[in-house]
């Protein structure tokens, strides 16, 4: 069997880092893991070629090649995702599909002519799909049913079938699912809420594989909650620091993690020494009240600007989700986001307006209320709540898109930057040194020109830079290449400005409810599920 695994497009996002990524002369900022996974769960006598479509199209000799077409999507790549499923149906190939995008909403990639729907983990669903293929079944839909397989017996993901070079990190999981219980959360609908993971000796094999394919850059840890299974990764992490020690820090980490992370000193020492120098944090808001409602309870316990600098001093840079939109939110939502991000030194900040993910607490909730807009929801940072708010949705977006462009202004993300690095705990290993490469060179000088000389904050970027070298000189490389991140924000603020400016537009001219009623009971609200 010739497989051909497609990767759909993203569109222009938070994510898509283009401007950064062409500094650094990458296409993409992380791998399909998905589909290499699902290549090393097949049987190893089929034939396989990957092809993610955010680096290049597929070739006519590539079509021509394959019997079978296997696509893995998120909600975010829908778009291209269906557009593939019917170019693929037009030349005649079998095709198969699989992701958290058809695991949530399969009639839609079936209307499309998705032969096989793989849906839930596929350490699960791929073997049954493997037995109707060899059964001579045309199609069918595979299903867990609840079941939730040991990851213990993954494979090592095939990384060699992607072209390395052209993506800025990698991806490794250890974990899957999370063990809190936030309302807006498709995480624990899809991987549940008792974390599973890896074994330390099968994550290191990971690692050696990437390491012999000659990888030396980033690796993100993709699990949704890194710090899940707290007993586990500290067992992983133990073996880690052995490892990395061993073959001299190739990689540097960074993860995603609860902010309970910074009530657990070992966990973060252990981090820092296995060279993490980054973790997504995901804070929400800092309105309690909205945190209670959510179910995001983890995040109530204790001070959260305290939790943000306790993880900042270990060593380990904040990078912070924020949503606005939450039911019975007060007005001035976006600018005590932005005040709470200032106040806690955070650079870089997600900020999406909430959406109700199909499948989810929230989604049952709007749904049962009568409240859902569209069905499928997105966690596009342009794209307007797909439910009916209880404050006007125009408030929410004019506050969304004022915060956005306020949290990337120039001189205030400079700033921002510079007192996170003023704190920021140095990183306690360093690979041996080795002349830079040309391209890094160039984004250096590129980096210098645009924001040292050409731009208005240009003294501040050199007083900045030169007082990190001086007070915290283990840090400055990581420091600008945060300050060269801006480059990307600067240019996306514009695109979120427009395009939720026009979406209003057309609110507005198709007289579409912009508020919903406001619930008289709270408490209604966090139990209705
Ligand atoms: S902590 Fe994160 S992964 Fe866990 S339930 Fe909440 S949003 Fe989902």
């Amino acid at each position: 069997m010739k497989v051909l695994l497609l990767y759909p497009l993203f569109p222009k996002t938070f994510w898509s880092y283009e401007k950064i990524l062409e500094l650094v002369n990458r296409k993409v900022l992380l791998p399909p893991l998905g589909l290499v996974t699902v290549a090393a769960i097949l049987p190893q006598e089929w034939e396989f070629k990957l092809v993610d479509r955010n680096i290049r199209a597929v070739t006519e000799e590539e079509w021509a090649w394959a019997d079978l077409v296997i696509l893995s999507a998120m909600i975010v790549q829908k778009k291209d995702l269906l557009e593939q499923i019917q170019e693929a149906k037009r030349r005649g190939k079998s095709v198969a599909v699989g992701g958290p995008y058809p695991t949530a909403l399969p009639e839609e990639v079936q209307a499309v002519g998705a032969d096989y729907l793989i849906l839930d983990e596929g350490e699960i669903t791929l073997p049954m799909f493997v037995e109707a293929v060899q059964r001579g079944e045309s199609g069918g839909t595979f299903r867990s049913d609840g079941n939730r397989p040991d990851v213990t017996t993954t494979p090592i993901p095939r990384f060699e079938l992607l072209e390395l070079d052209a993506y800025d990190s990698m991806s490794v999981q250890f974990s899957r699912g999370c063990p809190f219980q936030c309302e807006f959360c498709d995480i624990i609908v899809l991987y549940g809420r008792k974390p599973r993971t890896k074994t330390p000796a099968q994550l290191l094999a990971e690692l050696d594989h990437l390491y012999e394919l000659g990888w030396r850059r980033g690796v993100f840890m993709v699990d949704d909650n890194f710090i899940g299974n707290k007993r586990n990764v500290k067992l992983l992490l133990e073996e880690l620091k052995v490892w990395q020690a061993e073959h001299q820090y190739p990689f540097k980490f960074n993860t995603e993690a609860s902010v309970d992370l910074a009530q657990d000193q070992e966990m973060l020492d252990l981090m820092v020494d296995c060279n993490f120098d980054a973790v997504f944090l995901g804070i929400e808001t800092p309105d309690e009240e909205s945190l209670t409602l959510t179910k995001k309870f983890q995040n109530t316990r204790s001070s959260l600007g305290e939790a943000v600098q306790t993880i900042t001093k270990a060593g380990l840079r904040p990078i912070a989700g924020f949503i606005i939109g939450f039911d019975g939110e007060k007005s001035g939502s976006g600018d005590r986001i932005v005040r709470f991000a200032e106040q806690t030194a955070i650079p870089t900040t997600t900020f999406a307006m909430l959406q109700a993910l199909p499948n989810t607490a929230l989604w049952h909730r709007l749904n049962k209320e009568g409240r859902l807009r569209g069905k499928d929801g997105n966690i596009n940072q342009t794209t307007l709540m797909n439910f009916v708010p209880t404050r006007p949705v125009e408030e929410i977006a004019t506050e969304y898109v004022e915060a956005f462009w306020t949290l990337y202004d120039p001189e205030g993300y400079l700033d921002r930057t510079y007192r996170c690095f003023q704190i920021l705990g140095a990183p306690r290993h360093k690979a041996p040194f080795k002349f830079p490469a040309l391209v890094d060179l160039k984004a250096l000088a590129i980096v210098c020109w645009r924001q040292g000389i050409k731009r208005h904050t240009r003294w501040k970027f050199w007083h900045h830079l030169f007082s990190i070298m001086k007070n915290n000189p283990g840090v400055w490389e990581h420091y600008l290449a945060v300050c060269a991140h801006n480059e990307h924000f600067l240019e996306y603020r514009q695109i979120v400005r427009d395009e939720i400016e026009e979406q209003i537009r057309e609110f507005k001219a198709q007289q579409l409810p912009l508020q919903g009623k406001v619930p008289e009971n709270k408490e209604a609200i966090a139990t209705t599920v």
